[in-house]
């Protein structure tokens, strides 16, 4: 089922981003948190605002109403090899290596590394018009063109075995660093909050996100997840004591 998100943000730029997760089943929602101004990603999280946002952003559905469990890659997946497809540009390429730079040093077990044979990659990047892009990958077909980015992922019983991330090769510049590095995070299996020190709020905006490095609360995020005692299907109970260990940080 398809995840759209979409909201008028009163901040000076800002976009939509649709997500699909192939098992859920949900309707639109709504963020009006977006107009905040007070949030910084150098802001240090309470330890229950990592907790409860690591539960939305994992372990919930996309309107937060119901559970889900884990996904994630394998931690004995020593390397995530990424494909830039179409629309590739010398400056979103130094932008890829910055973010996977940023994932590498956070996630200890699955080492985010460039490919240049499609082939062999886990996680595939085309930013192309919607046509080109459903005429190339049928299964991973984007049907709501005025989205910004797209992540469809694939999994097994045991992880996530491939994900697809679909740009808009008509996103604002200054923005297509904030919407690659959302992206990259749903090819984790992280999914969406309310909670505007994280990048994975389903509105962007420029204002209060330094699209250039991680927030701490989104640190956590993927420290946490990449954590090898958190396991593909686990439930809240199953984890509840390594977040709070996270949290206590
Ligand atoms: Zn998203």
């Amino acid at each position: 089922m398809k995840i759209v998100l979409t909201v008028i943000a009163v901040s000076l730029v800002f976009l939509t981003i649709a997500c699909q997760t192939s098992e859920e089943n949900i309707t639109p929602a709504t963020n009006t948190n977006s107009n905040s101004t007070n949030t910084t990603t150098t802001v240090k999280p309470s330890s229950q605002e990592i907790y409860d946002t690591f539960v939305r952003l994992t372990l919930k559905n996309s309107t937060g109403t119901s559970a889900m469990t884990i996904r994630k890659w394998l931690p004995t997946k020593t390397q995530i090899k990424i494909y830039w497809d179409g629309g590739r540009t010398t400056a979103l390429l130094s932008a890829l290596d910055k973010i996977m730079a940023d994932m590498n040093v956070l996630n200890r077990y699955n080492k985010m590394i460039r490919t240049e044979v499609i082939t062999e990659a886990d996680i595939v990047i085309n930013r192309v018009e919607v046509a080109t892009h459903n005429s190339k990958y049928t299964s991973f077909q984007v049907s709501n063109s005025s989205v910004q980015g797209l992540t469809f992922t694939q999994w097994s019983s045991d992880a996530i075995t491939k994900a697809v991330v679909w740009l808009s090769p008509t996103t604002l510049s200054i923005l297509q660093n904030g919407v690659l590095r959302h992206e990259l995070i749903h090819a984790l299996g992280i999914g969406h909050t309310e909670n505007t020190k994280s990048i994975m709020i389903p509105v962007l905006s420029s204002n209060n996100y330094d699209f250039n490095s991680f927030s701490i609360l989104d640190q956590r995020m993927i420290q946490i997840l990449s954590d090898n005692r958190v396991k593909q299907g686990n439930t809240e109970a199953n984890i509840s004591s390594v977040i709070k260990e996270y949290a206590a940080k």
